[in-house]
């Protein structure tokens, strides 16, 4: 059974006092999480270590890096590896969000590097898609989506596809408060989940975790995750609030 997950992108925000802060606040609310349902949070990369050691005791909840290069080590001044990530015990990272893809002309061949190197060293990818506003304004976000998905995920194996969690943020609804209505997140979602099901087989598509981002809040939750095709979401904004994510985190189906 695919998982529901709540995932915080913290992007680059908080000082280390306010991280730590936020997420004792959070660990405080005592959420009880079923087995199927997780909450992980993509901390900046210098609290990595502080909030893995905070997280350590507990259940269904985890530290992702919101990036990662596609080279085990070497010679590249500033970048952050796999190896790093695993050696502090990290187990999710999110690829692909459309600030690295725009600000850092990451690519869908680049992801697909990097998509491989996190599984190879079994790490989660959550891989970010998701169309700008004149796709979408052109009706043409399924062919855009659809070749994402193609360009980075479609070499994988049966098995390696279903060890990754999508996250559909379509770039018009990040940061903006205007989120896809329920019907438009639904409807992508179970576009993105045919096209998996059409490379990889309907078994392998239902057991993927397709997460909706882009301006989720504690009011609108529960509505967008109760869709039949969304599993969870990718949340920046409210993700920062502890009573926001904390509703977040209990709005899972
Ligand atoms: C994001 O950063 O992935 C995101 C969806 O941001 P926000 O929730 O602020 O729209």
């Amino acid at each position: 059974m695919r998982k529901q997950i709540a995932a915080a992108n913290w992007k680059m925000n908080l000082t280390v006092d306010k991280a730590e802060a936020l997420l004792n606040d959070i660990l405080s609310a005592q959420i009880n999480l079923s087995e199927d349902q997780l909450a992980v949070f993509a901390v900046p990369f210098p609290y990595l270590q502080m909030a893995q050691q905070k997280l350590n005791n507990t259940n269904n909840f985890f530290i992702a890096a919101q990036n990662c290069y596609s080279k085990k080590s070497g010679a590249i001044t500033g970048e952050v590896s796999v190896e790093m990530l695993q050696s502090l015990g990290i187990k999710y990272v999110v690829l692909g969000h459309s600030e690295r893809r725009e600000f850092f002309e990451e690519s869908n061949k680049f992801l697909a590097e990097k998509l491989n190197i996190a599984l190879e060293y079994n790490i989660t990818p959550v891989f970010c898609c998701g169309e700008p506003l004149s796709i979408r304004d052109a009706q043409t976000q399924n062919e855009f989506v659809a070749k994402q998905l193609e360009e980075s995920l479609f070499h994988f194996s049966k098995d390696d596809i279903q060890k990754i969690v999508i996250a559909y943020e379509p770039i018009w609804a990040i940061g903006t408060g205007k989120t896809a209505t329920s019907e438009q997140a639904q409807e992508m979602h179970a576009h993105l989940r045919k096209v998996l099901a059409d490379n990889f087989g309907k078994d392998v598509a239902d057991n993927i975790s397709i997460l909706y981002g882009g301006s989720v809040k504690a009011s609108n939750a529960k509505e967008i995750f109760s869709q039949p095709d969304v599993d969870g979401g990718l949340v920046g904004g409210a993700s920062l609030v502890a009573d926001e994510f904390i509703t977040i985190i209990k709005s899972l189906k």
